[in-house]
C-alpha cells in the first residue's frame, strides 16, 4: 500500500467506532502482511470494523483472507448500563446489541468484501470445527479474563510455526486498564511457544517458534 493509500485508509479508520490507535492499526497491516506468507489471517473482536481495515487491508494487499469472528452482541463491558455501552449500537428490534451492520458497512466502504470474511458467532463455537492453520490471530474480544483465556486456548493452537499471536488492550499497570489481556500475554510467553517481538502502544505481538 503506498503512502497516499495508507493515508485515506486511516482517514476512513477515524470515522469508524472502535477503541485502536492509528499507529496500532499501521502494525497490524505490517504484521498481516508478513503473516500473509504462511497462511491467512484471523481476528476475534470484529465489532464495527476498525482493525479489519488495517489486517484485511494486509491480507488483500499478499493475495490471502481475513476471518473476523464476533457474534457482534457487544462483549460484556458494551451491555446496557455498563462502562462502555453505545446507545447507537444498540437494535430496538431485537433489543441487543448489534454491531454486525456496522461492520459490513465499514467492509463496504473500504472495498474488503472479497477479502474479509465475517463470522457471526461465539469465537469457542466457531473453534470447535476448525481446521485451517494460520498465520496470524489476533485476539480483541471480550476483555473479561475467562473470555481472552478462551480465545487463547481456542486459537492459538492453530498457529503455524513462525506465524503471529497479537493481543490488544495490555496494560502492564493496573491503573491504565484491564489486566486480563496481560495476564494472557504471560501465559502465551511462559508456554514458551512464543517469543515476544516489540509491542505498538498498546498492541502485544508475539511470534510462534515452535
Ligand atoms: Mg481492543
Amino acid at each position: 500500500m503506498s503512502f497516499l493509500e495508507m493515508s485515506l485508509k486511516m482517514k476512513l479508520a477515524d470515522q469508524i467506532k472502535g477503541f485502536l490507535d492509528p499507529d496500532e492499526g499501521r502494525r497490524l497491516y505490517e504484521m498481516a502482511c508478513l503473516a500473509a506468507a504462511l497462511g491467512p489471517c484471523l481476528e476475534i473482536g470484529s465489532y464495527c470494523g476498525k482493525s479489519a481495515l488495517y489486517l484485511g487491508q494486509g491480507c488483500k494487499d499478499k493475495g490471502t483472507i481475513l476471518f473476523s469472528i464476533d457474534h457482534h452482541r457487544g462483549s460484556e463491558e458494551q451491555q446496557p448500563g455498563e462502562e462502555y455501552f453505545d446507545p447507537s449500537l444498540f437494535d430496538v428490534r431485537s433489543f441487543h446489541v448489534d454491531t454486525f451492520g456496522h461492520f459490513r458497512r465499514t467492509l463496504q466502504m473500504a472495498d474488503l468484501e472479497h477479502n474479509v470474511v465475517p463470522i457471526v458467532a461465539a469465537s469457542a463455537i466457531v473453534a470447535r470445527c476448525w481446521a485451517t492453520p494460520l498465520g496470524l490471530v489476533f485476539i480483541d474480544g471480550g476483555h473479561a479474563y475467562e473470555t481472552v483465556k478462551t480465545d487463547y486456548e481456542c486459537w492459538a493452537r492453530h498457529i503455524l510455526p513462525g506465524g503471529y499471536l497479537l493481543i490488544h488492550d495490555i496494560f502492564k499497570d493496573p491503573s491504565q486498564g484491564g489486566q486480563a489481556p496481560y495476564q494472557i500475554y504471560q501465559t502465551a510467553l511462559t508456554s514458551g511457544l512464543f517469543d515476544a517481538l516489540p509491542m505498538t502502544k498498546t498492541l502485544g505481538v508475539l511470534q510462534r517458534s515452535h
